[in-house]
């Protein structure tokens, strides 16, 4: 995972049609950072504007370095808007490697709540969790929740039928914020920052000199010089593989959220459900929502993805997701869905994210691949891969997630 640091080619950060990219693709590259008086400053295009592109580009601000970020959409269209916003401590035990990733995630998300107001800003709080874990319906006079000893939150209700819950995470141990709200506010540091933000703009090209990279082609025609590239495209990183084959495949699972005014406010408690069709994902939010996810799909390879601004729920299934919860809480059953939605998990062959650098490729880093956790490993993503770049190496070791482990 070594870069030479020195090695950069240096070119001005700007934004440049194709004559004018072709034409700096022949300039002589500059190999030290300081030119005379002026100092020459690395130039990163990432691509993708959900968590992870945001937060990459966010960290590479803090390194001194020049950043565009391309996004084909709208910032946090995707996963990223849509998501839960659920952030848990120690909960990534199938890898040990993930679980180290997960906890220096979960105290970065504390340490920037902590440095933007992030409670205020965008709704970061620490909560409680429970697990509720519901039989059929068959059983449902042999016990209710009442005559059990379980804990639980008060205004799950209406469970009838056999059940076991559990209290699985504490306020010491997991938390929740707004993702689409964490999403668009770093997007305005990073504006604030100096940072370039193309949106509207669908990258389709990087342009290579041997095996260097020079620059990114937009399909609007443009053209950005620069000196390295992060493929932060969420499950549509695997299209990649037209301009770097190498990129590992990534794929989308569809999943469905469902955002409700609930009757009366509920406490900051998170729940997950389990019955035998589905798991439902239950977090009530500062600001009075309450957001529910579950209903997912097969998944299905970067190119056979709709367009991010084209993804729509599938029939029926916010219905499904909202009588699953209407069997639960009588504050939800009454209570108004205010937003349907659906987006892609991104996922990866192993279940593990892509963090690092393409070994035939100079300079082209991916960052994708978080499944369910990308809004926890954002950060820590983000950190992580701005370290790589601007010092060739990080904190934590990242071999499990090398994005050349399945060659
Ligand atoms: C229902 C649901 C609930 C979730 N809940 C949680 C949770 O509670 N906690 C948690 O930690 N995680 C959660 N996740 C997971 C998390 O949302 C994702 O892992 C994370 O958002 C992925 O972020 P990303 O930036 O990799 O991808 P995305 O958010 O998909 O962003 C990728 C971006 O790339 C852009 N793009 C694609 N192609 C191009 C191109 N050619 N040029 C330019 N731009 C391009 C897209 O438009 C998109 O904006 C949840 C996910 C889902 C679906």
């Amino acid at each position: 995972m070594s870069h030479d640091h020195f090695g950069w080619q240096n070119k001005p950060c700007l934004v440049f049609n194709n004559v004018t990219l072709q034409f700096l693709l022949y300039l002589h590259h500059f190999t030290v950072a300081v030119v005379g008086s002026a100092v020459i400053r690395m130039k990163v295009v990432v691509c993708g504007g959900g968590v992870i592109g945001i937060c990459t580009a966010y960290y590479l601000h803090l390194f001194n370095i020049d950043v565009t970020l391309v996004e084909r959409s709208k910032v946090a269209c995707g996963a990223s808007g849509k998501a839960g916003g659920f952030l848990a401590k120690d909960w990534c035990t199938s890898n040990k490697g993930l679980n180290l990733l997960a906890e220096a995630g979960f105290h970065l998300h504390k340490q920037l709540a902590i440095e933007h107001n992030g409670s205020e800003v965008y709704d970061f709080r620490p909560l409680t969790a429970y697990s509720v874990a519901l039989s059929d319906g068959e059983s449902s006079d042999k016990q209710t929740k009442t005559q059990s000893n379980c804990s639980y939150p008060q205004w799950i209700d209406k469970l009838i039928g056999d059940c076991s819950t559990e209290k699985i995470g504490s306020t010491e141990t997991t938390a929740q914020l707004h993702p689409r709200k964490f999403v668009e506010f770093l997007s305005h540091v990073n504006k604030q920052n100096g940072i370039e933000i193309l949106s509207e703009e669908n990258m389709c090209e990087i342009v290579f000199l041997s095996n260097a990279v020079k620059g990114v082609k937009l399909s609007s025609g443009k053209a950005i010089a620069c000196d390295c590239v992060v493929l932060c495209m969420g499950p549509w990183t695997g299209l990649a593989q037209q301009w770097a084959p190498e990129c590992p495949d990534v794929y989308g699972q569809k999943a469905h959220s469902i955002i409700m005014r609930p009757s009366k406010s509920i406490p900051a408690e998170a729940v997950f459900a389990d019955s035998q069709e589905f798991s439902t994902e239950i977090y009530p939010r500062p600001d009075g929502e309450v957001y529910i996810c579950g209903i997912t799909e097969n998944p299905v390879p970067s190119l056979s993805l709709p367009v991010p601004e084209s993804v729509v729920p599938s029939q029926n299934s916010c219905q499904r997701l909202k009588s699953s919860i209407d069997q639960l809480s009588s504050v939800l059953c009454s209570g108004d869905v205010i937003m349907s939605q659906a987006c892609y998990i991104p996922l990866t062959h192993d279940g593990l994210p892509l963090i690092g650098k393409l070994n035939r490729h100079d300079d082209v880093y991916i960052a994708a691949g978080h499944g369910c956790w990308g809004i926890l490993l954002g950060p820590i993503t983000g950190k992580l891969v701005a370290e790589l770049i601007a010092t060739g190496k990080t904190n934590i070791d990242l071999t499990v997630f090398d994005p050349n482990r399945f060659v």
